[in-house]
């Protein structure tokens, strides 16, 4: 940007366009070329061949609404039971390039692969949700939702009854929870939970998650770009369970995981982080774990795919493989069960929506409002 800057700046005092560092960012106009990422059929081509030439098993939990394998990779045999979850959400595709450079790590064996695999069990779901990716494999926008026909509907109680079309995977989490539960910490009428979760690829993570038994799911994400008040990029937000009906100690294990995560890394290049503004309901998976007494974390990355396409794809998959990385090694090592939970409130407060090309007056509710 040219800008000399010295010293602090207030948020108030950053220049509408300027942040550190200066990008990159794409240009509105230009066209997002998808085919630097992991297609579908790479994907299950790659899972399949980690599982004939390493310890990891590759299967299928499930199929998706327009008929695709749910894939699923286990690794390890330790306590606890540790699940890695990308791409709830079809356009957020780093965290899935990043889970496979993770498993990929792992297969390869060495000293430092087995400290983990001894210590724990990897549970990794990378693209939860493939119909939402499908359309990038033919240079086609990508979507946030799964792909319900516009023809099937299902009741719902947090979004209302007859709802048609495609749905948010991680917005169908409270399958299984106790109704009364529900309808106590939401406030949501327990009578028109449909019998059928509108989401087949949520269903089948519920589903395994408690066939194994998990005790930690941590859920990864994308996000638009915010910065904080020295006017550097945000890269990296992460929360816990909020809804009243989770147990103390689930959260403590979730603060715990996000605290750790945050002092880890928060000296790593490219890696500012804030905490990420979420709500309290137990139909959002971070919420829904924590009510079943899971540890279960957030984490979100920069990086959503209409919004940055394949620029920065380098460096924000090796930023979101450091973060899994050192998750990983803390729960295995044991020193993430060292931190304070209240450790987590260090975590800065929520940055402000940065879009390069906008200024801050004209920034509209649709900027301000982005979801887990
Ligand atoms: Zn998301």
């Amino acid at each position: 940007m040219g800008l000399a800057v010295s010293g602090r700046v207030a948020a108030q005092d950053c220049q509408d366009d300027f942040i550190k560092p200066g990008g990159p960012f794409v240009p509105e106009t230009a066209t997002i070329n998808y085919n630097a990422f992991t297609s579908n059929e790479e994907l299950y081509e790659t899972l399949e061949k980690l599982d004939s030439r390493s310890g990891l098993e590759y299967e299928s939990i499930g199929e998706t609404w327009q008929g695709r394998d749910i894939p699923y990779v286990r690794a390890g045999d330790g306590d606890p039971d540790v699940f890695y979850i990308t791409q709830q959400h079809g356009d957020e595709q780093h965290v899935t390039e990043a889970a496979l450079r993770l498993l990929q790590g792992l297969a390869s064996g060495g000293r430092r692969s087995d400290e983990i695999l001894d210590e724990l069990t990897l549970h990794v779901v990378p693209r939860l949700n493939p119909d939402g990716w499908a359309p990038a494999d033919d240079n086609e926008t990508p979507t946030r939702a799964n792909a319900r026909p516009e023809d099937v509907c299902h009741d719902g109680p947090y979004f209302g009854s007859d709802q048609c079309g495609p749905v948010d995977p991680n917005r169908q989490h409270y399958f299984g929870i106790d109704s009364a539960t529900l309808a106590d910490a939401d406030g949501i009428d327990p009578d028109v939970i449909p019998d059928e979760n509108p989401s087949p690829e949520t269903q089948a993570l519920l589903d395994k998650a408690d066939e194994v038994g998990a005790d930690i799911i941590t859920d990864w994400h994308h996000q638009f770009t915010y910065r904080n008040e020295d006017c550097e990029m945000i890269n990296a937000s992460t929360l816990w369970p909020l809804n009243e009906a989770a147990p103390d100690e689930a959260v403590a294990l979730s603060r715990q995981i996000s605290a750790y995560a945050y002092q880890q890394t928060k000296g790593y290049g490219h890696t500012t982080w804030d905490r990420y503004p979420g709500g309290t309901t137990a139909n959002i998976a971070r919420n829904a774990h924590g009510v079943r007494g899971r540890g279960s974390v957030l984490f979100e990355f920069r990086g959503q795919a209409s919004q940055l396409g394949n620029a920065s794809n380098g460096r924000l998959v090796t930023v979101i493989n450091n973060v899994m990385t050192e998750v990983l090694e803390g729960l295995a090592s044991g020193d993430l069960y060292d931190v304070d939970p209240a450790d987590a409130d260090s975590l800065p407060p929520r940055g402000d929506y940065f879009w390069k090309e906008l200024p801050r007056s004209e920034w509209g509710p649709e900027h301000e409002a982005y979801r887990e």
